[in-house]
């Protein structure tokens, strides 16, 4: 099915991120993860593509399992920018080849070692052009795209990086996902901007429930996000108590979810971070609203 379908039905939904194994030999502890999120049923799952140091290999082996062996809907992540095309053709071919209907096209992060390189021989400079790729190849993907709602950290102004998406929206991308944010203002003075853009499409909310207090910088190297006083003091109360970090990192994700569905935001997606346990606890915490329960 295409995710755009469960996206514009507009009740309240909810759907997990999991990632391929970092070292191939941890893939039978991602699978049981994989396993364990999809027992859940939710709405659909995301597989990322290289992201944070994963690798790329496995991804759509794991997509093809959700869909096939678990019967839940996935999306597909696919970078480009440090892809030729016949590197990108053979992956969309893959896809195509196993059923996987969604894509979430991505750029991804430029490789350290070529910040500041002039890309200009690149195939491939921006998630726009591999957008427009697919949609003249391959008319049957749904499409997704990222969006930024604190701005992607490369743009000089949100503006700039809106008008930027909305080029990707027209190339052909039919639903958008959000990088991890903390504070919901941040959210709907995004959304605000983006429909007077003229942009339409579904935004899927996406949301990191920190459990641990390391967590914490990470999130923030790699999104550049803000993190409210009320956060923080939580953090600074619980960190160094594990359980007690969790309990409450699941409660302030918790809190931020309601807060978006009362808001009339129809989609979430949690950054689950292959933790089946939290997961888990957010989608029972949940049940009634959403009117699914896993149990
Ligand atoms: P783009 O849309 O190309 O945007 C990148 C920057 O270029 C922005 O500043 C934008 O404003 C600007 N820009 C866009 N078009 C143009 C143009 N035509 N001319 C000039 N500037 C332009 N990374 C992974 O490696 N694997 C993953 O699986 C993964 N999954 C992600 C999922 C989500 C929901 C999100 C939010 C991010 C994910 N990322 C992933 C990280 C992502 O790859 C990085 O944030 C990356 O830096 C930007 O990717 P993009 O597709 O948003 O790029």
């Amino acid at each position: 099915m295409k995710v755009i379908n469960i996206l514009k039905n507009q009740k309240p939904s909810l759907s997990f991120e999991v990632f391929p194994p970092k070292k191939e030999t941890s893939f039978e502890s991602v699978e049981r993860a994989v396993q364990a999120i999809a027992a859940i049923k939710p709405a659909y799952m995301s597989v990322t593509y290289g992201a944070g140091g994963g690798t790329s290999k496995y991804t759509l082996e794991i997509a093809k399992s959700i869909k096939e062996k678990y019967g839940v809907e996935t999306v597909e992540h696919l970078t480009c920018v440090s892809s030729t095309k016949e590197m990108v053709r053979r992956q969309i071919e893959a896809i195509k080849k196993s059923g996987v209907e969604n894509i979430l096209a991505l750029r991804g992060d430029i490789p350290a070692d070529m910040i500041g390189l002039d890309r200009s021989a690149w195939a491939y400079n921006h998630a726009t052009e591999l957008i427009r790729e697919l949609k003249e190849t391959n008319p049957d993907f749904c499409i997704g795209a990222a969006c930024y709602p604190e701005v992607h950290p490369e743009s000089r102004n949100s503006k700039e990086d809106i008008l930027f998406l909305k080029a990707k929206v027209e190339a052909g991308c039919e639903f958008l996902t959000t990088q991890m944010f903390f504070d919901n203002n941040l959210l709907y003075s995004f959304l605000y901007k983006l429909r007077e853009a003229g942009v339409t499409v579904p935004v899927v909310a996406g949301i990191m429930p920190i459990t641990k207090a390391n967590q914490v910088e990470r999130a923030i190297k790699l999104s550049g996000c803000h993190m409210p006083q009320r956060f923080i003091s939580l953090v600074d109360r619980f960190g160094n108590d594990e359980d007690a970090m969790k309990q409450a990192g699941i409660a302030y994700a918790t809190d931020q979810i309601i807060d978006l569905f009362a808001n009339g935001v129809s989609n979430v997606h949690v950054y689950s971070m292959n933790k089946p346990d939290v997961a888990k606890k957010i989608y029972s915490n949940l049940s009634d609203i959403i009117g699914k329960s896993y149990e």
